[in-house]
């Protein structure tokens, strides 16, 4: 179980950290937050993705492939419980909520930039 970034308490579940994303959040059942993950989180799902989709393409026999593939989603689910951190996401009544709000537009922004001018540099 993880804690609740709002009243520190032990109500998040591991099933439920790992379906959280920067749009999707879930309820505390303890404080009523809305709990949720940085947009900068996504640059790991995005790491993660990517070498899934690299790795059967690689001239390696099956046997290698998967467990290069089981390795890699273990690794994932690893950073993923161990450095992306759970944040509090304000709702629009409560102090901070503007500046949340424009914090995660910029992430947003730079991510979506950043990947499609990377996928523009693979083609
Ligand atoms: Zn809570």
């Amino acid at each position: 179980m993880f804690e609740c970034p709002s009243c520190n308490k032990k109500t998040i579940s591991k099933s439920s950290k790992f379906w959280i994303g920067p749009i999707r959040s879930i309820t505390c059942k303890n404080c009523n937050a809305k709990v949720s993950v940085p947009y900068s989180s996504l640059f790991l799902l995005t790491l993660y993705l990517a070498l899934m989709l690299i790795i059967p393409k690689m001239r390696m026999n099956l046997i290698a492939i998967l467990v290069m593939i089981v390795v890699i989603f273990v690794a994932y689910i690893y950073l993923n419980y161990k450095y992306v951190p759970l944040e509090v996401k304000l709702r629009k009544n409560e102090n901070g909520y503007k500046k949340q709000k424009i914090k995660n537009v910029i992430m947003a922004t730079c991510y979506f930039t950043l990947s499609f001018t990377f996928i523009f540099l693979l083609t």
